[in-house]
């Protein structure tokens, strides 16, 4: 029999690995600006086209190369960076598998023009699919540059794959960002289809932050530094005030490289712990460097994640450099029973009530929460617990409670549900009563026994279809604002929120005057107030911030679902009895009662008949 194994020709096997490295224009963006940075280039111009669909190109003036290192540059495992296998534990440079030329190469159109200091003249490479059409000498000064054009030319479905421009760019961007903020002291350019996106000279990481998030972004800095002997810790955590809906703004570094650790997000959640609201999300920019023996950064081709061999004693550093920082700030609480707590509390919070533990927050860290509500399901359990382990409460908190609407007080969960459990059962006679349990269930009466509502989905389910409709018939009404509100956002939010005006505008959102990094919004929707707005905003980018669906259906739906899961009642609010009863009614003129937009029950009923079982 014939033997039937056959090596594959190099560049079969360059288009396999290129599917691992490059999995879209941001992909090349990394390797390329890596390239340079390792070439130590102190100038670096991006310029894309079509959010680099069309061309990629990366000019540098780091220090070339010979016209056998260009053309070997192109080859598999072709690295000047290491030499053995020992020199992987002491890596200092981006790259060192020699694979990104080689697979870019492999599915796009390359032009290479590239000088070292001490040769007279050049070399220009053109290479196709990996073939090397052409290449001469040519004359330039020292450097690099790569220009990479239709990428993925050679794999329509890959090709096809793309997601909008828009979303291509933030993805650049982002790699951009990641890259500019490693190396504060080169001077990095982006342009788009000809337009300036960044400029930004060489300078500090301070600097950088700024120059790159905007003017405002300075008073948001809070210092961090603590140098040990596992890690030397740098960088900045924005003050607690400024946490966002997105997790935009969290970059680690590790030793000049980024890097993604839900660990160590979780070290500096919990360093902000008491400080933020549930669901946003502290902003940083964390610089760590480490023994590079001491980490395994090679377990990922796209090279974002990391294996640290001392994990724990990492963790702990930086949860307490941050809370130290932010203590030393002033911008933690301070125990000092002189003081008006009110100077210590990041303004967001201000006169508003203490968050109720509830199940939507990150249970993790707070022992109490564990107690109230003990675990993440529907709790008939929990519900129990409480009458039965705590009666003193069932006699307190009587006249607190339900149809109170003013947040000022703050009051244990269980005293006020219990109050108004039994404020409410004296009217029992009176028909269709609703009362409110826990500050999470609207609680009434049907023929057939009663019904208990969740507040918050079924809000949403309320708000979801009416914005639904909203949009489609685009009859949404606007409340105009007397002072039109200037929001700051970052240019590719900007793009994002151009993208999606029209929808935006059937809902009552007016925009105007779209600048670069702002907008006016002189609009806004009837059941969005003016201290929403922010929030709102941020929240739909977020979402929308990995994809854009492309058919209007689904942009509109995820619109509706945004908007509604952002403006719902939670858990937690009080809700006073006009608003309770318009909850039941709205909630049973819906098409689809039974489900939240997100597809979770929003009521359960319970029968006489269930009820009479009960008492068996
Ligand atoms: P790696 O970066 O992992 O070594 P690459 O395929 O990205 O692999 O690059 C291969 C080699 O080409 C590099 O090791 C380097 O010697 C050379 N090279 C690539 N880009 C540049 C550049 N912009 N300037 C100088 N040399 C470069
Ligand atoms: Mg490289």
């Amino acid at each position: 029999m014939a033997d039937v194994i056959k090596l594959l020709p190099d560049h079969v096997a360059n288009q396999i690995a290129a599917g691992e490295v490059v999995q879209r224009p941001a992909s090349v963006v990394k390797e390329l600006l890596e390239n340079a940075i390792d070439a130590s280039a102190t100038e670096i111009k991006l310029i894309v086209k079509d959010a680099g669909k069309t061309l990629i190109q990366v000019i540098d003036n780091g220090v070339g190369m010979s016209a056998t290192d260009a053309r070997l540059s192109f080859e598999r495992h072709a690295t000047s960076k290491i030499a053995s296998a020992e020199d992987l534990f002491q890596l200092q440079t981006k790259g060192f598998r020699g694979e990104a030329l080689a697979s870019i190469a492999a599915i796009a159109h390359v032009d290479m023009n590239t000088k070292r200091l001490d040769e007279e003249v050049g070399t220009c490479i053109h290479i196709e699919g990996g073939k090397v059409v052409s290449q001469e000498v040519n004359v330039m000064p020292k450097g690099t540059s790569i220009a990479v054009k239709n990428l993925f030319f050679n794999i329509p479905a890959r090709r096809n794959f793309l997601k909008s421009n828009n979303v291509e760019l933030r993805h650049i961007i982002d790699e951009f960002h990641r890259v500019a903020l490693t190396h504060p002291d080169i001077h990095f350019e982006l342009y788009n289809n000809g337009g300036e996106i960044f400029n930004l000279p060489g300078t500090n990481i301070r600097q950088r932050i700024v120059h790159i998030f905007g003017n405002k972004t300075n008073e948001k800095l809070v210092p961090v530094e603590e140098d040990t002997e596992v890690v030397k810790l740098s960088g900045f955590v924005f003050k607690p005030e400024f946490a966002k809906k997105t997790r935009g703004e969290q970059f680690f570094f590790v030793n000049n490289r980024f890097i993604k650790s839900s660990y160590l997000n979780h070290a500096i959640s919990s360093a902000f712990e008491g400080l933020v609201k549930d669901q946003v999300h502290p902003s940083y920019f964390l610089y760590l460097v480490i023994d590079p023996s001491s980490i395994d950064i090679n377990i990922h081709p796209t090279k974002t994640e990391i294996k640290f061999d001392d994990e724990h004693a990492i963790y702990a550093i930086m949860r307490s450099a941050v809370k130290h920082s932010l203590g030393q700030f002033n911008v933690a609480p301070i125990l000092d029973f002189e003081r008006d707590p009110n100077l210590d509390t990041p303004y967001d919070f201000e006169g508003k009530k203490a968050d109720m533990p509830t199940i939507e927050v990150d249970a993790n860290f707070n022992p109490f929460e564990e107690e109230f509500n003990g675990g993440s399901n529907h709790k008939p359990s929990s519900f129990k617990k409480e009458k039965s382990s705590d009666w003193e409460s069932l006699y307190v908190g009587l006249d607190e409670g339900s149809g109170q609407d003013d947040f000022s007080s703050i009051e244990l969960e269980s005293e006020v549900v219990t109050g108004s459990l039994f404020d409410e059962t004296n009217e029992e006679e009176s028909s269709a009563v609703t009362f409110q349990l826990q500050r999470k269930y609207i609680v009434t009466s049907i023929k057939s026994g009663m019904v208990v509502i969740d507040q918050s989905k079924a809000h949403q389910r309320v708000l979801y279809e009416q914005f639904l409709k909203d949009i489609t018939v685009k009859e949404a009404v606007s409340q105009q604002l007397l002072f039109p509100l200037n929001l700051k956002f970052s240019k590719s939010e900007i793009g994002l929120l151009k993208e999606l005006k029209e929808s935006l505008e059937n809902t009552g959102f007016m925009f105007s005057n779209f600048e670069e990094d702002s907008v006016e919004v002189g609009g806004i929707p009837m059941n969005v107030s003016e201290s929403e707005v922010g929030g709102v905003l941020d929240q739909l980018l977020a979402d929308f911030k990995e994809e854009v669906p492309e058919n209007g259906f689904s942009q509109t739906d995820l619109l509706a679902k945004t908007l509604s899961k952002t403006l719902a009642v939670r858990t937690g609010d009080v809700l006073n009895k006009a608003s309770q009863e318009a909850l039941v009614h709205n909630l049973f003129a819906c098409k689809e009662p039974n489900l939240s937009p997100f597809n979770r029950p929003t009521f359960v009923t319970m029968t006489a008949n269930d009820l009479d079982k009960k008492f068996m």
